[in-house]
């Protein structure tokens, strides 16, 4: 066998995953809040779609209707075939939604994070990134040419130490989350910003886990704090609370004409296709006359936590929607996971080294979608998948 191909065959990584096998099922059918799996009717506790927005008729309808007037694909990228009115609204309905001026919209959350630091970053510059950064904000470090530290997570003091001892002129760039999504953590933004010097930081903060969950309206988590003007960008993904996929950055006009120029994913990537911008405009439009998706995210989200803490689960100290389960060992994660899948509930399992040795977790999320009869079958299922612990 030639030697490259043998890196693949055998790689632990893969066979570790291969082995346990919770990754990559196949559902047959998927309707609400329930999938399918080998015939068997699962709840779905780790879906992104926060708000439930995915079965809505107006977004399917808006979904339709783009496909029939705008045919399947945008045909190319932005910069050679240009820009499509449904682009446009999308971006307007964003820009103002957030209070940004401007905003562009990407083929992936994944690209656009990555664009919303290697599309501002040049050498010489320093990236100050949390430690629990998404990979596509390390992708985005990665590839630009700027020096980057790493300040301990959601650690204030860390960060101001950092700064302190570099130099003060210095060009920098703070790179965020608004809610971390493997641990649920919200952002201590106020004093995060404290640390730095706003005068010579850029700061940037992927909001995917915010948007529609954090702050009045569900506009997010720099206005849950009301720091939105502090947060020169803001970037996220639409496969979450807004119910279709595709990313975006929103920022000031100068910045997003700025990243049009330099951000490799905007100048030789195909741009968002129309259905998936048509859903994400629409289920924009709903969560704004609707809050009672928010309002039933939120009342879930009180039941579920409140479940976890009487049956003494280590959930991270999350305080959002998005909960881990922390079980702090693989085998013993495995055999909860396993369980939960026995008792009819469909959740991720995350073991080391997708997270810190000692943290192999199982991913739990909950919707505005969930039915109260959903929640009792979660609960039916945690009671018995903790007895194997
Ligand atoms: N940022 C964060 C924090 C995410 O959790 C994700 C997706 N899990 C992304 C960016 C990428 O978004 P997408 O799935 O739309 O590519």
């Amino acid at each position: 066998m030639r030697p490259i191909l043998k890196r693949f065959v055998n790689d632990d990584a893969t066979k570790l995953r291969l082995f346990y096998a919770p990754y990559y099922k196949t559902f047959t059918r998927q309707h609400k809040t329930r999938v399918w799996l080998d015939g068997k009717e699962l709840v779905m506790l780790t879906s992104n779609d926060y708000l439930g927005l995915c079965w809505h008729p107006k977004v399917i309808e808006a979904g339709q209707k783009a496909l029939a007037e705008w045919g399947s694909s945008p045909t190319g990228s932005r910069m050679s075939n240009g820009s499509r009115a449904y682009h446009r609204m999308l971006e307007e309905a964003l820009a103002k939604f957030l209070g940004k001026e401007s905003c562009h919209v990407f083929a992936a959350g994944y690209l656009a994070c990555m664009a919303a630091v290697n599309g501002f970053a040049q050498k010489g510059d320093l990236i100050l990134a949390d430690r629990n950064l998404h990979s596509s904000l390390i992708s985005g470090i990665k590839t630009s040419s700027a020096e980057a530290v790493r300040f301990g997570h959601n650690d204030p003091e860390d960060l101001r130490s950092i700064v302190s001892a570099e130099e003060a002129n210095r060009n920098k760039i703070l790179v965020l989350e608004g809610i971390y999504s493997m641990e649920g953590h919200l952002t201590p933004l106020k004093e995060i910003l404290s640390a730095v010097d706003l005068n010579t930081t850029l700061t940037v903060l992927d909001d995917a886990h915010g948007l529609g969950v954090m702050g009045p309206g569900g506009r997010g988590t720099p206005h849950h704090f009301g720091l939105q003007d502090k947060i020169d960008i803001i970037c996220g993904s639409m496969s979450k609370s807004l119910s279709s996929v595709g990313g975006f950055i929103a920022g000031s006009s100068a910045l997003i004409e700025y990243m049009r120029t330099h951000a490799k994913q905007v100048i030789f990537s195909a741009a968002l296709p129309p259905a998936s911008a048509a859903c994400a405009y629409t289920a924009l439009d709903v969560l704004q006359k609707e809050p009672e998706h928010i309002e039933r995210l939120w009342k879930n989200t009180k039941r579920y936590h409140a479940l976890l803490k009487e049956l003494k689960l280590d959930t991270w100290g999350s305080q959002t929607p998005a909960s881990p389960i922390v079980i702090g060992n693989r085998e013993r994660a495995y055999a909860f996971w396993k369980k939960m899948l026995e008792e009819g509930v469909f959740t991720v399992l995350s073991v080391s080294p997708a997270v810190p040795i000692g943290k192999d977790l199982i991913r739990t999320a909950v919707s505005a979608a969930h039915t109260d009869e959903d929640l009792d079958i979660v609960e039916r299922a945690l009671r018995k998948a903790i007895k194997v612990l």
